[in-house]
């Protein structure tokens, strides 16, 4: 147990009780403001804590941390300090806001520089992402998508049960949330007895996903083992893989997803610690057939997370079309690192993988409109009177996730995308 995970904390920052950011939590993000050039901060409640100011005031010289990092356009340099040094910031923001600390009582000035309310900053995309790596870890997803696409009986390809299924894809256009996204263009082969033709995207989805973050590199020829992967995995945000259905149909053979999902991708502000997390493990599902041994793991490696994604029309209420988990993985985080590195490819700081849509066994729980409106086949009813096979333009969508246990929440905030017509 990690000391600043205490379910016994709380802070002298009003922190209410439906908060993603309780004193427990303390994950790590980048912001600016008209007045302040980019830099690191985390969150309690609804208040932004400004860790340059911090450190600049003084409260980190205890650490062995060069504070430089925090004066960052991103927390890359912070991850590569390594976790001893995470956790080190983690403790000491946890002593500082804890409401029995009075190391910060009546300084003013101090935190008129150190605090902001979240309304007041912009939030920028925490990481610079490196390489992009997406995986195809939901059993359930993959066996709706082979059940649609191929054959119901032989949903799962033959490799599927034996390595985690994924594809290198695209960074430059990884996204912080809210963020509008541009509805894609390309080409389509909508009827097949008909030549493929060009334009905008109809069947624009969202996959509900998870990434993580890694927050140490190898070198090449090395390979990560399951036991060691939670050391190189510094934390998880929210993800929205923007997908184009019609475009994806027509190019993915054989070589896999390209123009379909490299348009657009969306993560939450907020890198959650692997340390956060730690509370919310829980067991992996069996594996049958037995994995090989450079996949096998001991220990839980599954998070219970609950995940949910809406769809808010331009005007009206939004619709609540997805409650799903992230323990809905076959495989885990641990099991995609350690494939993803048996080859000896390299991993560096900032370099995020995918989960792949997270979709669990009801259709309430499937992670993107593919699955929801199973292939466009049964409509969603919005409450507006509208319906939703795919998303319109006009429509933003939202995710959420978090997971509670021993009354503390401990949550990603948003991962929000509006869909523009196509440029
Ligand atoms: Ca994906």
């Amino acid at each position: 147990m990690f000391k600043a995970n205490n379910p016994a904390l709380s802070s002298w920052i009003a922190v209410s009780s439906d908060s993603d950011f309780p004193i427990q939590n303390i994950p790590f993000g980048v912001f600016k403001t008209a007045e302040k050039s980019p830099r690191v901060a985390t969150i309690i409640g609804d208040t932004i804590i400004d860790l340059a100011e911090l450190a600049k005031a003084g409260y980190f010289s205890d650490l062995e941390v060069d504070t430089a990092v925090f004066n960052q356009s991103s927390i890359n340099d912070f991850m590569a300090l390594g976790k001893k040094a995470a956790r080190a910031v983690r403790d000491r923001i946890s002593d500082l806001f804890e409401k029995n600390n009075t190391e910060l009582a009546g300084k003013t000035q101090v935190l008129a520089n150190v605090l902001h309310n979240k309304k007041e900053v912009e939030l920028l995309l925490p990481v610079q992402v490196g390489d992009y790596t997406d995986f195809y870890s939901s059993r359930e997803h993959a066996t709706n998508v082979g059940t649609m696409f191929r054959d119901p009986d032989n949903a799962l390809l033959p490799n599927w049960l034996h390595l985690p299924v994924g594809y290198h894809g695209r960074a430059s256009s990884i996204v912080v949330s809210g963020t509008e996204i541009h509805r894609p263009k390309g080409q389509q082969r909508p009827d097949d007895s008909l030549p493929p033709v060009c334009g905008p995207c109809r069947l624009l989805d969202f996959e509900l996903e998870m990434a993580f973050i890694i927050g140490q590199p190898t070198k090449m020829g090395q390979s990560i083992s399951t036991a060691e992967a939670d050391d190189y995995i510094f934390g998880l945000a929210l993800f929205n893989d923007w997908s184009a259905r019609d475009i994806q149909k027509w190019e993915y053979i054989p070589l896999g997803p390209f123009l379909a999902k490299s348009f657009a991708s969306t993560l939450s502000p907020w890198i959650v610690t692997l340390d956060a997390l730690e509370p919310f493990r829980t067991k992996g599902y069996e594996q049958d057939p037995e994995v090989l041994p450079y996949l096998q793991y001991e220990g839980q490696k599954n998070y219970d997370i609950k995940l949910e994604v809406a769809i808010q029309p331009e005007a009206g209420e939004a619709k609540v079309v997805c409650n799903s988990n992230f323990k809905h993985l076959y495989w885990t985080m641990t099991q995609q690192l350690a494939h993803h590195t048996i080859n000896g490819c390299n991993v560096k700081v900032g370099d995020m993988c995918a989960s792949g849509t997270i979709s669990g066994p009801t259709p309430d729980s499937y992670g993107s409109m593919l699955e929801i409106s199973w292939r466009g086949t049964k409509p969603v009813d919005m409450p507006d009177g509208t319906q939703r096979r795919f998303i319109n333009d006009g429509d933003t969508v939202v995710m959420k996730g978090f997971g509670e246990v021993n009354g503390v929440r401990i949550g990603f905030g948003e991962c929000t995308g509006k869909v523009l017509p196509a440029l």
